[in-house]
């Protein structure tokens, strides 16, 4: 902890000196070797409004002096590489450069079905695949065909169908000389597949259709004749007409929303920090592609993705990464600042590696498990240069804290408020990151912690790592476990059965909240998190897929207020997984749960009836 002394961010400038160096010296190298001619013909098809463009994003990320330094050379690398790769039709691409780029079309392609104009827009750009595969090259990795295909897999688009019964009704009418008489209304069920929601790299989209009831009309009749059996004559006509009428849906409404978590979790996924972030946009809007994301991630100010969890009154298991011992300070903490604990647990670990630093005191002075400077946590009025107090002052006193206006606090109620008590020191953490804005942007907050990009990133990794490492435990309202590999999901009615519901198919249960609060969703079974997310229709959703003596199952739990497990995590059968909400697009408070058999797919034909699989 050093707001004043700028010599971490230094340290960071250093690292992005070093790799851009090193990479800038062995591609040249090499480079020079295929041709110099070929780096002049690829910049010369470069509009000079691109490389104001990317020159602008470089400033914004490295700074004016570090560009200069190694700004031009850079500069060459990159122009270069993102020419050979997106506008050259060989022009200094070799070999194994056009198999690649012909790999990426070809997964770009393989991204959507072209031949469904609905979903032709959505498919992964092949220019966002090589954006990221530039930052690979920029780490000296060398993406492959391997990696190619993970990256168009995981940045490929769902779309969801739900069925739509668009039925035909008819009767017929039969006239003879004495009236008409009608037949009954008979239905004949139609179903229809519909788009109604889309989740791609940058977008959320849904889609709704409302129902139109054509009127009855004639559609073909059929008479005879009644002929008097002795005299041959026509006493008679009867006529049959036919009359139908149709139920269609039509699309009501399309809502596209910007929404970059699919691109964000993928690029989390490969360790990218936030420069390499503003890299990957960079080079994308180099390649003419229309990208909001770096705006996108700083409004939204989000946790890179882990969401929070403050306030959740249950018992937390830490993983085995956690000292068991700290859990009580970041909870009691959490629970008076609003500061997730797995934030402060990062910071702890960042700081002291959980207070195992052999000194806890830094080199510019910071001291305890915390590393606060003296005067920051007494009082700024007592500084007798960097950040140092006399010695003499009882810089636990909370009198001597308070008149100085210091952050410290007493964590542990022992009536002092010790830098190097834990309690004490995670508290005063807490608060002084909510003093930064912290519920609003925690980014930010964390960023005034330690002003550096690479410290947020790093405490911001560790977060994530340390939440879905740990294990929730609710409270209240759980479901009794039964017998047999599943259990029900929630307590609660079911408000909503499986099956045709308003002309739709209804692919799950729904189990209503019934006037409660923090009613605890939990697993069915044992099995894997496949995917844990929020989606505009689903809101908070959870994918768990279980193995049940080899049969292979996929549940889906819905509209969750909050998610207390993450991708790849292991949950066992009555796991807590969030509280019930009413997230995503819904009329009220409800779980929605579904299950497949294998497993989930876009028009949900693998769903099954949960009734018939676990006991309700
Ligand atoms: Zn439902």
């Amino acid at each position: 902890m050093n707001s004043l002394i700028p010599q971490q961010r230094d340290q960071e400038e250093n690292v992005v000196v070093r790799t851009g160096k090193k990479f800038a010296i062995k591609k040249m190298r090499k480079l020079f070797k295929k041709g110099a001619l070929a780096v002049a013909k690829a910049l010369m098809r470069m509009t000079i409004v691109l490389t104001k463009m990317l020159i602008t994003f470089l400033v914004g990320i490295f700074g004016p002096s570090l560009l200069l330094f190694i700004g031009v050379i850079f500069l060459v690398i990159i122009i270069f590489m993102s020419v050979q790769l997106f506008y050259s039709e060989g022009v200094g691409l070799d070999k194994v450069g056009k198999e690649l780029r012909d790999y990426i079309i070809l997964q770009s392609n393989q991204s959507v079905d072209l031949n469904d104009p609905l979903q032709r827009p959505y498919k992964v750009p092949p220019e966002l695949i090589i954006a990221v595969m530039q930052i690979e090259y920029n780490y000296d990795r060398t993406p492959d065909k391997e990696f190619i295909k993970r990256i168009a897999e995981l940045l490929k688009p769902t779309f969801e169908y739900d069925q739509y019964n668009e039925y035909t009704e008819s009767y017929t009418e039969t006239c003879s000389k004495d009236g008409c008489t009608r037949s009954p209304i008979t239905r004949t069920d139609h179903y229809v597949s519909k788009l109604t929601h889309i989740e791609a790299w940058n977008t959320q989209a849904n889609y709704t259709y409302k129902k139109r009831l054509g009127s009855f009309e004639k559609t073909g009749c059929s008479s005879r004749d009644i002929s008097d059996p002795k005299t041959g004559e026509v006493i008679d006509t009867i006529t049959t007409c036919k009359y139908t009428r149709k139920m269609t849906y039509v699309l009501e409404s399309s809502v596209n929303t910007e929404d970059y978590s699919m691109l964000d979790s993928v690029l989390n996924s490969l360790g990218y920090g936030l420069n390499d972030k503003k890299m990957v946009e960079a080079l994308y809007l180099l390649s003419g592609g229309k990208i909001n994301y770096i705006n996108w991630l700083q409004t939204t100010g989000g946790l890179g993705g882990i969401g929070g969890f403050a306030g959740f009154d249950g018992t937390i298991i830490p993983g085995d990464n956690i000292p068991a011992q700290f859990m009580k300070f970041y909870i009691d903490a959490e629970k008076k600042y609003g500061v997730d604990w797995y934030v402060l647990a990062a910071i702890h670990y960042v700081e002291t590696g959980f207070s195992t630093h052999k000194t806890m005191v830094s080199s510019v002075g910071a001291i305890g498990p915390m590393q606060f400077l003296p005067a920051t946590w007494v009082g700024w009025k007592y500084n007798i240069g960097g950040g140092q107090v006399s010695p003499s002052l009882d810089i636990t006193s909370l009198a001597v804290i308070k008149a100085g206006g210091g952050y410290g606090k007493d964590g542990d109620g022992d009536g002092k408020a010790d830098p190097w008590n834990e309690a004490d020191a995670i508290h005063t953490a807490a608060s002084y990151l909510a003093a930064n804005g912290y519920s609003s942007n925690p980014r930010g907050a964390i960023w005034q912690y330690n002003h550096a990009e690479w410290y947020v990133n790093k405490v911001l990794n560790f977060a994530s790592v340390f939440r879905s490492g740990a294990t929730y435990l609710a409270n209240g309202d759980v479901p009794q476990a039964t017998k047999g590999a599943f259990m029900r999901p929630a307590t609660g009615e079911i408000t909503s059965g499986f099956g045709p519901r308003w002309g739709k198919m209804h692919y799950g249960v729904d189990i209503g909240l019934g006037g409660r609060s923090n009613v605890p969703i939990v697993a069915v079974a044992d099995g894997v998190v496949k995917r844990s997310y929020y989606s505009s229709s689903y809101g908070n959703v959870v994918f768990i897929q279980h193995n049940i003596n080899g049969v292979t199952y996929e549940t889906v739990y819905a509209h969750m207020k909050n998610r207390a497990v993450s991708e790849g995590q292991r949950v066992k059968k009555g796991q807590f997984l969030g509280y019930m909400g009413a997230t995503g697009h819904v009329t009220g408070p409800h779980l929605h749960f579904e299950i497949h058999q294998p497993s989930w797919n876009t028009t949900k034909s693998n769903a099954v009836n949960p009734v018939t699989i676990m006991p309700f």
